[in-house]
Parts: C-alpha cells; sequence; structure tokens
C-alpha cells in the first residue's frame, strides 16, 4: 500500500490508489480494473484520458500555459465564442471551479441588485440546493446541518422549496434581487425540477424584476442530452454557471451572463487562474466534440437505454424507481441499502464497480457522455448481481 498520511485527512476514502484510466474504465495500483459510472462526479464528460483531450493539452501546453489574466488569450476568447454562441448568454467569465463561478454569480446579482435595485441583495435558493464549498456557497446550499457549520453563514440566501412556486412567490420582498437553482438537483439525490416549475419561475421573476440563475456545473455541458438542461424547459436564464464537464477533468468552469446585466465594474471580479489558456484550450476540445454533429443525440438515446435498464431492474426488485435526466439519473432504494452497495460494487472481481449514493437510500448514475451501450449493459448485469446478492 502507498502511504497516504501526507495528505490531509477530509473525508474516508477506500483504500486504493487509481494509476490510469481510458475511456469508461479506470485502473487501481494492482491493475485491478472498474467500470466508471461516477467519472470524477458528472466531470469526465468524454470518459478518462480521451485523445481530444491529451491533445489539446499537449498543443497549448507547448505553445502558451499562462500569459496572465491580465491579457487577452486565443482558447479563451475561443470557448466564451463558443459558448455565447451556443446559449442565450453574451458574456462569459472562467474561473477554476464551480463554486468560484457561482460566487461570482452571487457578486454580479449583487452589484446588478447596487446599481438597479436599490441595494436589493436576497437571493432566494432552494431547500436541498447545492451550490459549492465556499463560505458564501455552502451558505446559499439548503444542505441540512450545513446553516451551523462554519458559523456565521453568510447572509441573504432565504430557502424555498423545489416544485413549489408559493414557496418562492412568498419570499419575494424589496431585498429580493435573484432566484438560484439547479435545474437537476444532483446532490439531493437527482431530483429534477419540472418543467413546468421552471417556466413558472422563469416568467415569475420577469414579473417581479428578478433575476434568474441556474446553476447548470453538474447539468450543464451535454450530461442531460440538450447542451444546457434549461433549454428543455425552453427558457432563457439570465444567468448561467458551468462547471465538472466543461473541463473533461481539468479544473474549468464559468459564469455566464445577458449582457444587459454585465454590470461588473474594473477590479470587481478577477482571479488569478481565470481564462487560463491550458484549460480553456481543453474546454474548447470538449464544446467542439459535444457540437459534432449527432454527439447529443447518441447522449439521449444512450439515456433511454439506461432509464430503461434502470426501470427493468426497479420492478425486478420491487425497488422504488428510477429518475434523472439524460445520463444523470439515480435507482432508488427502499431502504438506506445505498453505501453497502456501493462498496460492494467496488469489490466485485474480476472487475469493479463505481457508484456513488449521494443519499444512502438511491444509487447516482453519471457515465462518461461517450459510454458505450455494451458498458451499460455490463453494468446493469453487475448490478443485478449485486442487488440478488444484497
Ligand atoms: C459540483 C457542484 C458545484 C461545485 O463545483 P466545484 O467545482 O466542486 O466547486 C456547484 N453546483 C453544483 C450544482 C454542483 O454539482
Amino acid at each position: 500500500m502507498i502511504a497516504t498520511d501526507a495528505l490531509m485527512w477530509i473525508t474516508p476514502r477506500p483504500d486504493l490508489v487509481f494509476v490510469e484510466g481510458q475511456g469508461s474504465w479506470i485502473v487501481d495500483q494492482n491493475g485491478k480494473r472498474y467500470l466508471d459510472f461516477v467519472q470524477g462526479w458528472a466531470v469526465n464528460s468524454l470518459g478518462h484520458s480521451p485523445a481530444v483531450i491529451r491533445d489539446a493539452l499537449a498543443a497549448q501546453a507547448g505553445k502558451l500555459i499562462n500569459p496572465s489574466p491580465a491579457f487577452f488569450n486565443e482558447p479563451s476568447v475561443r470557448l466564451a465564442t463558443l459558448l455565447t454562441e451556443n446559449s442565450c448568454f453574451d458574456r462569459v467569465f472562467f474561473t477554476s471551479s464551480g463554486a468560484e463561478a457561482n460566487e461570482g454569480a452571487i457578486k454580479l446579482a449583487r452589484k446588478w441588485g447596487q446599481k438597479q435595485r436599490n441595494g436589493a441583495y436576497e437571493i432566494i435558493t432552494l431547500e436541498d440546493g447545492f451550490h459549492g464549498r465556499s463560505l458564501a456557497t455552502m451558505s446559499a446550499s439548503g444542505k441540512p446541518g450545513w446553516d451551523t457549520l462554519f458559523a456565521p453563514q453568510v447572509a441573504g440566501f432565504p430557502k424555498a422549496r423545489l416544485n413549489d412556486l408559493d414557496s418562492v412567490a412568498s419570499l419575494i420582498g424589496p431585498k429580493t434581487v435573484a432566484v438560484m437553482l439547479e435545474p437537476v438537483q444532483g446532490e439531493a439525490g437527482v431530483v429534477p425540477a419540472s418543467i413546468e416549475f421552471l417556466r413558472d419561475l422563469r416568467q415569475l421573476t420577469i414579473d417581479r424584476g428578478l433575476l434568474l440563475i441556474m446553476d447548470e456545473v453538474q447539468t450543464g455541458m451535454g450530461r442531460t442530452g440538450t447542451l444546457f438542461a434549461h433549454e428543455q424547459a425552453d427558457i432563457q436564464p439570465d444567468i448561467m454557471t458551468l462547471g465538472k464537464g466543461i473541463g473533461g477533468g481539468v479544473p474549468l468552469a464559468a459564469l455566464l451572463a445577458r449582457e444587459e446585466f454585465c454590470c461588473f465594474e474594473a477590479g470587481d471580479q478577477g482571479g488569478t487562474y481565470n481564462g487560463n489558456p491550458l484549460m480553456t484550450a481543453v474546454g474548447v476540445a470538449v464544446m467542439e466534440t459535444l457540437l459534432a454533429p449527432g454527439f447529443l443525440a447518441e447522449v439521449s438515446a444512450k439515456a433511454s437505454r439506461l432509464s430503461e435498464g434502470l426501470q427493468t431492474l426497479s420492478t425486478e426488485f420491487n425497488l422504488p424507481g428510477e429518475r434523472g435526466s439524460g445520463l444523470l439519473r439515480a435507482l432508488l432504494l427502499p431502504d438506506d441499502r445505498g453505501p453497502g452497495l456501493v462498496a460492494a460494487a467496488r469489490a466485485l472481481n474480476p472487475a469493479g464497480l463505481l457508484l456513488n449514493a449521494p443519499r444512502p437510500n438511491l444509487l447516482r448514475f453519471m457515465p462518461a457522455l461517450t459510454v458505450s451501450d455494451s458498458e451499460i449493459e455490463q453494468m446493469l448485469g453487475q448490478l443485478r448481481g449485486l442487488l440478488t446478492a444484497n
């Protein structure tokens, strides 16, 4: 075993050190292979070490790694252009993590409130929502227990309930500037906002002069079968954040906004690595792959297969069902078997299976968008064996 004590302890981790990966497969220090349906928490959108990312990194590393964020660089301009050309947004600010992108969204909304809404600063967020691990984004999150962890919280994030428009409307007051939510609550257990709720919320925020901020860090970049999940509700948010899949595994995230809300003044926003060319060059490679003809249709076809397979298992084992959007799905369990199943899946031989249980009574599936039909079948077969034995 490799000694790991030099790393700060933050969470229990299995006694494994991963050394290589390719597509949907990852290999540990003993050479054991695992079929990966976690993919770095929905991050490796094109699977492990895809050629397009390796090539983009190598080419950019040999050309220019960092001119400083005080100057423009080619890949960041190119990626921002691809994002604005393919969304309802006009401007992009790049960060290294989803939490930072959300911090930027919160700052932009507060700045707009100062300028346009008499200093309004409250952002209504949702119970069980997840927006990151910085102090402000933890305060914006609705994860149980986080209101007292690292107290005092950052003020100004009253909590409404998902799919309950009245709970949002009743919180709106003179200090309200925005509503912020995930189109599918990932960490809460893959709970989708209904199309009707998203449409009504868009209308409500327009009627009340509030910004609508979509946290698409987990749902964006093709994960749900469209480039962005909000497209499925046919709405146009004012601000959106991206992370995870946008970098295909490298630290890259983004804050996007429509022109009329871009009100930062010099010095309001920045960051050493914002728009770093090494990372944005990877973002361009990922984005061009997603935009290739047929790619997103293929994601939807894979999602249907996964969904049908999970439904079949659910019926077979008398489970409460499955849910999700695209290749972000959950299989519901009647009890808290989740963590036990995750451990048993990892321990399978000769090939292990990586799954995740964000809540103990469900399993989450977030394979590479490039996962093959046979890999989906293999995972379902492994899962059938586990459900029989556990
Ligand atoms: C993962 C996630 C974040 C935080 O992103 P980091 O890169 O871990 O900071 C924010 N919002 C949502 C919806 C996420 O899933």
